[in-house]
């Protein structure tokens, strides 16, 4: 999940807003923790906001502030605490499903044993009485059970009935809590904790099946400079741009995500390398020759290019070493001049 304190975090006020954050923790005597320091970006980065609210009313109380009472904070107003308290409030529901349905069923059960007495009561009487009066009040009585029995299991249906709806509704509604947790919210890419996960399973998948696995890391050339000169909304309006590049040659089982600021990783399973590189060529060259324009003004901005590492995983390598090949390999695109792809075994094969 990207929030706008991830965002203003990696641009132009990033540094300043973080030596404030550091500056008003001291000043306040607060300790700077990963979690305290965490409220107070989002503290000063959103004064308006109710966690600023909170933070201000403590502070003017001189309320001491403990662990606690940051978790307390971090978990209602940080993003991060915002998931899990959804995944909670799901499984709270989830939780008064069952025992409404666990008790239905248990209502039933009850109501089925009774039934059951009933008609043994009745028949023992039967065999005992020959009085055509007295059968008739059997008769009746049974009538009276079997209706009751009746309504007792139209209710269960619909009990059964709105549960299962409110269920399905929950695992719809933790899909996309999970699909929100996998994916870059300013290019709608997958994010890196997607990208680890596909990249890992995509490893034993290799190494199980004996098939080829290629990774290419894409970054953007002098994005900073950019930045600078476009401002930073521009420079997200580029970044969208890209993703959606890399997002359109990405079909299954290929995999694009956004590794994070301006770096993208593409992964190739059981893909000849060739046709990798080429697909990664194409969109080297398209990026490259599309002159940009920005949208509020019309403004020309030419064109922005990127460097591509791109490495080929081999026998019994983990993925993190695939990655660290793959980011040498862009390294060398940089320092080749920018605007150009490397494969990371051309790299090897010269330093061998
Ligand atoms: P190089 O060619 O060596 O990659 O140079 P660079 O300027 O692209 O690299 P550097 O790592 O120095 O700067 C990356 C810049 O990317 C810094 C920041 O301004 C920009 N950036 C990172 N994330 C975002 C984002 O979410 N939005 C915008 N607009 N810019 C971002
Ligand atoms: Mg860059
Ligand atoms: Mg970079």
């Amino acid at each position: 999940m990207t929030t706008k304190v991830d965002t203003v975090l990696r641009g132009p006020d990033s540094y300043s807003l973080a030596r404030r954050a550091i500056e008003e923790m001291e000043s306040a005597g607060v300790w700077p923790t990963p979690v305290n320091f965490e409220l107070w970006l989002h503290y000063l980065d959103n004064p308006g906001s109710a966690l600023s609210d909170e933070i201000r009313r403590l502070l003017a109380a001189r309320e001491p502030f403990s662990d606690a009472t940051s978790e307390l904070l971090a978990t209602e107003h940080l993003p991060r605490g915002q998931l899990t308290e959804q995944i909670r409030d799901a499984g709270r529901v989830l939780d008064n499903e069952l025992s409404s349905v666990a008790e239905a069923i248990s209502d039933a059960h009850k109501s089925s044993v009774a039934y059951g007495v009933t008609l043994a009561d009745a028949s023992q009487s039967m065999e005992t009485s020959g009085d055509p009066a007295q059968l008739k009040v059997l008769v009746s009585g049974l009538s009276t059970a079997t209706k009751r029995v009746k309504l007792q299991n139209a209710s269960l249906e619909k009990r059964l009935e709105t549960s299962t709806q409110e269920v399905v509704r929950l695992r719809e509604h933790l899909e996309q809590v999970r699909r929100d947790a996998m994916t870059d919210a300013l290019t709608n890419l997958a994010n890196r904790k997607a990208f680890d996960e596909y990249l890992e399973s995509a490893c034993t998948q290799a190494r199980n099946t004996g098939g080829s696995l290629a990774l290419a890391v894409i970054d953007i050339d002098h994005f900073k400079r950019f930045n600078d000169t476009w401002g930073h909304q521009t420079g997200d309006q580029v970044l969208r741009y890209v993703a959606s590049v890399m997002a359109r040659i990405a079909s299954e089982p290929r995999f694009a995500a956004r590794y994070g600021g301006e770096e993208f990783t593409i992964i190739f399973p059981a893909e000849a390398i060739d046709s990798v590189e080429a697909a990664l060529e194409d969109i080297r060259k398209e990026i490259g020759s599309r002159g940009l324009r920005r949208r509020s003004t019309n403004d020309e901005l030419g064109a922005v290019t990127i460097s591509i590492g791109v490495a080929e995983l081999s026998e019994g390598e983990k993925a993190t070493a695939l990655l660290e090949r793959a980011d040498s390999a862009l390294y060398a695109s940089k320092h080749g001049g920018r605007n150009r792809l490397t494969r990371a075994e051309t790299l090897d094969r010269a330093a061998a």
